[in-house]
């Protein structure tokens, strides 16, 4: 029941903090905890036959177990300070770039290596998009997709089994601080720790506040990402994503000079379901392996939104915005580009008829009863400037999902070290608020492992 080290979270920010201190230290006793599956056992029910939307299970395979919310995602590795987090505030810009690097080596020997490594050092698609006022953020791209996504994260656990022992299906339930280090609490069990690596995602976000007001670490309001998920033929990105994968394209909106960002590009990718808490919105996704891709590009267009005084829970404020399209549609709206620019509700026969087959079933409705005017009219402007760099983006039948909301956990107060008011204690990953992507949680790990390893 002792252990050395004990890890909360077998995510991409916890997976990489158990492999790095297998590497650097083998002698510690290490114990991860998780309150998902097993990578094997996770599976989603909605099987779009029998179950066609979300059921609410206890644990959502989608978010939670070996990999969390990692595991069947696009697998894009951006190695960049420019988005994904802000970690680099904390531990230095080439520190960030080097772990990120290292993290990326890693994928590759354990089943990655073959896949592409996009970048947009040198693209003419710069200057392309600053002529039409739209920035091309600079970034490096490892995209795994999900197919081997999986199998690198198979091939990490097959190393990490007998090194690291892992709890599944066992939800921490509060983290004590005693004399000479933690308790960590399960519903059955109590543990002890010299040593605590809180790695628990957005999945773990509410329970991550309760340990703060606990144990009495400060934390600060985060903003919230609210927008939508564009559905469009393959071929109208492709110039872009043939190049770049995915390109971080940010725009300022004329009317609110509100910033408006593409997020997420999967190039002949589907659309998918996101539970978080509850709520469903939406997300997408991409395979590496041609047979598994569709005729479609996704991406989502975004607007951060960050509420401090008085009102302060802008996560709160998006869930509101999720929860009204979920009481609407029933679960994700999707709407044709043209109809939301007639005014009118997209019908079924309309969706029906449209040029491009959706690749997530979403009830066909009114976003605009849903957004607020300000997010939308972003939105509607991006749209429109993307056009002028990938014409056929404002046609009538561009599909928009909504809502896709991209919440940040509250900002946990921690050092350069990120460790906690208490010694031994650190939060790390996207549970954190500092990171929000694969490469900066997984970065995360590996920069605590070292510094316990290092004690
Ligand atoms: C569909 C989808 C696609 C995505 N695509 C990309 C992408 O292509 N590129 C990218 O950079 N990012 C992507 N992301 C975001 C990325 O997955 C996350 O940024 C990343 O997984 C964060 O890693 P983490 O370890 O901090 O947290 P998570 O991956 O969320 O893992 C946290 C784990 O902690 C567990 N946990 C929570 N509370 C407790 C508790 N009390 N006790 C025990 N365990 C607990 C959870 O079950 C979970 O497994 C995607 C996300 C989704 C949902």
């Amino acid at each position: 029941m002792n252990y050395d080290v004990i890890i909360i979270g077998a995510g991409p920010g916890g997976i990489f903090s158990a492999y790095e201190l297998s590497l650097q230290n083998p002698n510690l006793k290490v114990a991860v905890f998780e309150a998902g599956h097993a990578l094997s056992k996770r599976h989603c029910p909605i099987d779009g036959d029998k179950i066609k939307s979300c059921i609410n299970c206890k644990t959502c395979s989608i978010m939670s177990g070996f990999g969390g919310a990692g595991a069947f995602s696009d697998g894009k590795y951006n190695i960049t300070n420019d988005f994904g987090g802000t970690l680099h505030e904390y531990i230095g810009k080439e520190k960030a770039l080097d772990l990120m690097r290292y993290v990326d080596e890693i994928n590759m020997r354990y089943g990655g290596e073959g896949t592409k490594l996009y970048s947009t050092a040198g693209s003419k698609f710069k200057k392309q998009c600053i002529q039409h006022n739209l920035h091309l953020l600079d970034a490096s791209v490892r995209h795994l997709g999900t197919d081997i996504n999986y199998v690198v994260l198979e091939n990490i656990y097959d190393y990490l089994k007998d090194k690291v022992e892992f709890f599944f299906d066992c939800p921490v339930t509060r983290v004590v601080k005693t004399d000479g280090g933690f308790e960590v609490c399960t519903e059955k069990d109590t543990f002890t720790c010299e040593k605590c690596i809180i790695s628990v995602g957005r999945s773990g976000s509410k329970w991550m506040e309760k340990v703060c007001s606990e144990l009495g670490i400060e934390t600060n309001s985060n903003r919230v990402d609210i927008g939508v998920r564009v559905e469009l033929p393959a071929e109208v990105f492709s110039h872009l994503t043939d190049e770049l994968y995915e390109s971080k394209i940010v725009y300022r909106t004329e009317k609110y000079a509100d910033k408006v960002r593409t997020f997420c590009m999967n190039p002949k990718g589907a659309v998918v379901n996101e539970n978080t808490n509850g709520i469903i919105t939406v997300n997408g996704h991409s395979y590496e392996d041609p047979e598994k891709q569709t005729e479609n590009t996704n991406f989502a267009l975004l607007v951060a939104k960050h509420f401090s005084e008085p009102f302060k829970d802008s996560n709160g404020y998006g869930e509101s915005i999720a929860r009204l399209s979920n009481m609407l549609g029933g679960g994700v709206i999707v709407q044709r580009f043209g109809d939301l620019i007639q005014g009118r509700r997209s019908t079924p026969s309309r969706i029906e008829e449209a040029f491009i087959t959706p690749t997530l079933k979403a009830t066909p409705g009114d976003l605009s009863l849903v957004l607020p005017k300000r997010i939308l009219d972003g939105i509607i402007e991006m749209i429109y400037a993307l056009d002028k760099i990938a014409p056929g983006t404002a046609n009538d039948d561009t599909l928009l999902y909504g809502v896709e909301v991209k919440f940040y956990n509250m900002e946990v107060d921690v050092d350069e070290n990120l460790e906690s008011c208490h010694k031994g204690l650190y939060v790390i990953g996207d549970g954190s608020g500092i990171t929000h992507s694969l490469s900066h949680a997984s970065a995360s790990g590996v920069y605590v492992a070292r510094k316990i390893a290092a004690n």
